[in-house]
């Protein structure tokens, strides 16, 4: 059972209603949010909605103008960074240069303090827990991006944080590297038994990482939920757009009761049947979402006449090496998006351009949106 689905579970980290101006401006507005221990929570948004500024302040670099932060009850405000349980791994790494990577990891135990022979044993740990143990007496600039980013993070584990923060922890590695290194964080996390907090503006990084998601926009969170749940059930049309590919369909609600209604849709000349109870009322304005892989393509009519269908021509058709994406243009001129995996396409004739064809979906293969 997930803590957040526990009315009783207790939260380690809570934002309550906190806003943070920097001058007239607001970075952050009346944001409140729980995360729980051992949880490994993104914040994901588009550049400047205020997800460096939150975590910020959870670290004590920023304070907020109004509101409180609490870890394990205890309100933090006011607390410098150094006194906080917390520990921040920046963007940059911030690597001291002319420092060993040895020397790199031991300097916040040191400065907190720590005796000679702890220090030793804990750089010890700490480089076998990022597999740099070969690398100890190498200088920053001695080591290659993916390895400096692993010492930058055994740094900012070293003194055992109850919470880490990742600012964009893997933005300067590669595509591959980014992806393997994405795992790895996975495994410290569950390893460590640690709650781990990372910024991102990267959706599919946050959806591999995270077991829950903060979508945010203009300093307000949109959405909070675990990653399916983000990706199939999106509360707003900017979520459903956000992440990942999306047929966005306006219309007008034409049918509205218990467990189902119907979108009337002038763009598709076609009327949408969902399974779902909306809170709107006739006419009112709305959205139909659906995932381009939730729609089946055929060249064949559908026989049951209860499935949503749209019917049009191939226009384009993109590889994508493990789908295909088709573009197909209905009568209205409007174009819909239906993906097929290429294991299945290649099996049969494949459907090609100008090909005649039906779309067709379920009621449960997407969502109307109201907001
Ligand atoms: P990015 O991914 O680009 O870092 P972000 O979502 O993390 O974006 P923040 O860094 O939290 O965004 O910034 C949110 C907004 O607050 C931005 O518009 C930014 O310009 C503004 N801001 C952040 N720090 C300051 C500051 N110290 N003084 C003034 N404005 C700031």
């Amino acid at each position: 059972f997930a803590p957040w689905n526990d009315p009783s579970a207790k939260p380690f980290i809570e934002f309550r209603n906190v806003t943070k101006r920097f001058g007239d401006f607001v970075a952050v507005k009346d944001l409140s949010l729980k995360i729980y221990e051992r949880e490994f929570f993104a914040l994901l948004g588009p550049s400047g909605c205020g997800k460096t500024t939150l975590m910020r302040m959870l670290g004590g670099f920023d304070e907020p103008t109004e509101g409180s932060i609490l870890l394990e009850g205890k309100d933090l405000v006011g607390i410098p960074p150094y006194r906080r349980p917390t520990n921040m791994m920046f963007q940059s790494y911030a690597l001291f240069p002319h420092m060993t990577v040895a020397d790199n990891i031991a300097f916040g135990l040191k400065q907190a303090g720590m005796p000679k022979p702890d220090i030793q044993s804990r750089v010890d740990e700490m480089l076998a827990l990022v597999k740099l143990e070969k690398f100890a007496r190498r200088k920053p600039h001695q080591l290659s991006g993916g390895q400096r980013q692993r010492v930058a993070l055994a740094r900012s584990l070293a003194k055992k944080p109850k919470v880490l923060l990742l600012d964009e922890p893997l933005g300067a590695l590669d595509k591959k590297l980014r992806e393997e290194t994405q795992f790895e964080l996975m495994d410290l996390q569950m390893k460590l038994g640690m709650t781990f907090l990372i910024v991102t503006h990267d959706q599919e990084e946050a959806m591999t990482v995270a077991d829950r998601i903060a979508v945010m926009n203009n300093g307000v969170i949109v959405q909070v939920a675990t990653p399916a749940e983000i990706y199939e059930q999106p509360n707003s049309r900017y979520v459903a757009d956000f992440i990942g590919d999306i047929n966005l369909i306006e219309g007008k609600v034409a049918e509205a009761s218990e467990g189902s209604a119907k979108l009337a849709c002038a763009a598709t000349g076609a009327t949408v049947a969902v399974n779902q109870t909306l809170s709107a009322s006739i006419g009112d304005e709305a959205w139909f979402a659906i995932r381009p892989e939730k729609m089946r393509i055929s060249r064949d009519a559908p026989a049951d006449t209860s499935v949503n269908a749209l019917s049009g021509e191939v226009w384009d058709i993109g590889y994508l090496g493990d789908v295909s994406i088709y573009h197909v243009r209905l009568p209205t001129g409007a174009t819909v998006k239906a993906t097929i995996t290429n294991a299945t396409r290649l099996v049969e004739r494949p459907i090609s351009w100008e090909d005649k064809v039906w779309l067709t979906w379920s009621r449960d293969a997407g969502v109307v949106l109201t907001r």
